[in-house]
């Protein structure tokens, strides 16, 4: 008769899919099992911790303290990276179902959501995704360009994101050349001629999905002010409920943030950050390239915590020479994996994977490929903390994989010329990138290419 899974003959063999916060809760969580366990951590990058590394802004290092708590999992004796293996593409599920008894997906949320309108692809009307990817020196976005000749720059979306992109474009490289933004992207930036960000909310102020932090540092800005219209603070009915609505203090917290906006007297700095809420993209206008952007203003119908944006045909022009759409984030397919295509997230019931409505066995999800693109870094706690307590309680029905050896994987890869990156790599590429920064005065300079990384280790 075969061992217990879990035992000391026979450990629990997991693999997570995704180095990101879902993946590193999640490791931390089946850590605290008594049981006896080893974990395999995939990226399809050399280098660890998904968005932290890679979605966070370089002006915001405090964010990024999290790493010493996943670098605490990383060395522990139970756990293996295997960076640079895209599972999906290198190696498909069902050859890595052979490895594990249990398979956790901790993916995150890729791609973008889309508006939908006219030439929302022109050039010049990028998605935040690749703004963010290329500053922070996501290998996938370094052949992006970024053309700031023109002074006008719109964003759409009331989100962090959005708030991210407006304060990137808005700060001095003074104000960046401390983080651990790409030289090349600081580079572009201090070419930069943007003098007007505009950031469009399609509902209004009480509805948006930004926190108070991230609003206040725009009036800390060294050359930037926001600017907010007090005709845009009035409120209907609902949303007045809705602002009062003790459940939400980060609303009135928010709301206060942009009275005190619409209220300034001082002279305003050299740059603006524009606010507009109730206006909806329509179209998107250009030659070849972006000029203008159309929008439709709205009004708000429905019930307090259920209103509607709904459009009012009239409509205004801006003239502008980049947009970037925030308008949220979608999870990415994995052949064998089922998709839950309204959601954009893998299907699952509380981290469970099911197909049709029914759990498929061995397989589960965490972070944003469970619930979406929502919360802040910590929210992935205990969201993976759910999926394991869950995965934990299915021991009994999980079928033990055929190779539970992590050498037997290693072998595969190797079968397959996979050159896949473990932590000690990890270690090395990191303090070359620290030594980088040095001379620059930055925290680090990031490696940009899966290239460069795999380069450094074989020096
Ligand atoms: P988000 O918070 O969901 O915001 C998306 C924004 O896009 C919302 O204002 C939404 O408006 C708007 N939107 C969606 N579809 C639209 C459309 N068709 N037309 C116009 N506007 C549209 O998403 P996110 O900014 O991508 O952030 C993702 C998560 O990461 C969030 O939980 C965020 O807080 C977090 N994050 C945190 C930080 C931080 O803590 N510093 C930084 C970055 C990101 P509606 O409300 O009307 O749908």
């Amino acid at each position: 008769m075969s061992s217990t899974l879990g035992s000391a003959e026979r450990p629990l063999r997991i693999g997570v899919v995704g180095s990101g916060p879902g993946g590193f809760y999640a490791v931390e969580a089946l850590f605290k099992t008594k049981l006896t366990i080893s974990v395999d951590m995939f990226d399809r990058l050399p280098a660890p911790f998904g968005l932290v590394r890679y979605g966070v802004a370089p002006d915001h290092p405090k964010i990024k303290n999290v790493i010493k708590v996943y670098e605490k999992d990383a060395l522990d004796p139970r756990f293996s990276l295997f960076g640079n293996v895209h599972i999906g593409r290198d190696v498909q599920v069902s050859e890595l179902k052979k490895f594990y008894d249990a398979i956790i997906f901790a993916c995150g949320a890729e791609t973008d959501k889309h508006l939908g309108i006219p030439n929302e692809d022109l050039s010049g009307s990028h998605t935040a995704t690749e703004f963010v990817g290329w500053y922070n020196g996501h290998p996938d976005y370094q052949n992006r360009t970024f053309d700031l000749s023109h002074p006008v720059a719109v964003v759409i979306g009331l989100g962090n994101v959005a708030m991210d992109v407006a304060r990137i474009l808005a700060k001095t490289v003074d104000e960046l050349n401390a983080t651990d933004i790409t030289q090349h992207a600081l580079s572009v930036l201090a070419q930069s001629k943007v003098k007007e960000v505009h950031i469009i909310g399609r509902r209004g102020p009480v509805q948006s999905a930004f926190t108070p932090a991230e609003i206040k540092e725009f009036h800390e800005l060294a050359t930037a002010t926001p600017v907010v219209k007090a005709e845009d603070l009035k409120l209907n009915e609902a949303s007045q409920k809705e602002l009062a609505n003790i459940k939400h203090p980060v609303r009135k917290k928010n709301f206060e943030i942009l009275q005190k906006y619409a209220a300034a007297t001082e002279a305003p700095k050299e740059k603006k950050i524009i606010f507009h809420f109730l206006k909806s993209p329509v179209e998107i206008k250009g030659n070849g390239k972006v000029e203008k952007i159309v929008l439709e203003k709205n009004v708000l119908s429905g019930e307090a915590e259920h209103q509607n944006a709904s459009g009012t045909k009239v409509f205004e022009e801006i003239a502008c020479g980049n947009i970037f759409r925030s308008v949220g984030y979608r999870g990415v397919e994995i052949p064998g994996v089922p998709f839950d295509n309204k959601k954009g997230t893998f299907a699952n019931q509380e981290g469970r994977l099911t197909a049709d409505g029914k759990v498929v066995s061995g397989l589960y999800a965490s972070g944003w490929i469970k619930r979406g693109p929502t919360g802040i870094i910590g929210t992935n706690k205990v969201d993976s903390e759910e999926t394991v307590h869950h995965l934990l309680a299915d021991i009994a029905q999980l079928t033990p994989c055929e190779f539970p050896q992590r050498a037997s994987l290693e072998e595969f890869l190797k079968k397959k010329s996979i050159r896949y990156i473990n932590y000690q790599d990890w270690q090395k590429i990191n303090s070359v990138e620290l030594e980088r920064g040095k001379p620059l005065g930055k925290p680090r300079e990031k490696f940009t290419s899966t290239a460069e990384m795999i380069a450094c280790l074989n020096k």
